[in-house]
């Protein structure tokens, strides 16, 4: 790291912290010049790869995912503005598991969690297209679940 008051390379690290947005802030000094300065430094985030089911790999695509949650939602009470809130949610859960690929179940999971606690009907649409559930007696299971779950 190069001063900025003399310009020279032989600058050292004297104290070193970390904030709560992932930001390390360095306390640096000029060996040179002996001034002293800050420098900060930012991960950036990214969202890792989806591996479909059938092994193919693709961009997360958070439009996409807005769009699902959306048909699942569609004609309930659920403001647009939480149909963002929980695909945005998602997205950061993705990227804090500083992962390459995962898998799309994961997302799956992630948004059938968030739509258990945002609307039930949502929740069933989402999880008979996406767990699957293929009849009408795991349907019903999965709704008495529900039930039991409400009536605690
Ligand atoms: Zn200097």
């Amino acid at each position: 790291m190069r001063c900025p008051h003399c310009e020279s390379e032989n600058t050292k690290v004297i104290d070193t912290t970390h904030d709560s947005k992932g930001g390390i802030r360095r306390r640096r000094e000029c060996e040179d010049c002996e001034q002293r300065f800050s420098t900060y430094e930012r991960a950036i985030l990214s969202t890792p790869m989806i591996i479909k089911r059938d092994d193919m790999r693709e961009e997360f695509n958070r439009e996409k995912l807005i769009r699902g949650i959306r048909i699942a939602c569609a004609k309930r009470p659920v403001p647009a503005a939480e149909i963002e809130r929980l695909a945005g949610e998602v997205e950061s859960k993705l990227q804090k598991m500083s992962k390459l690929e995962i898998p799309s179940r994961v997302i799956g999971d992630l948004v059938i969690n968030g739509l258990r606690d945002l609307d039930k009907i949502a929740y069933i649409r989402y999880a008979i297209v996406y767990l699957p559930l293929n009849n009408m007696n795991d349907i019903l299971d999965e709704i008495n679940r529900l039930l039991i779950t409400e009536g605690e």
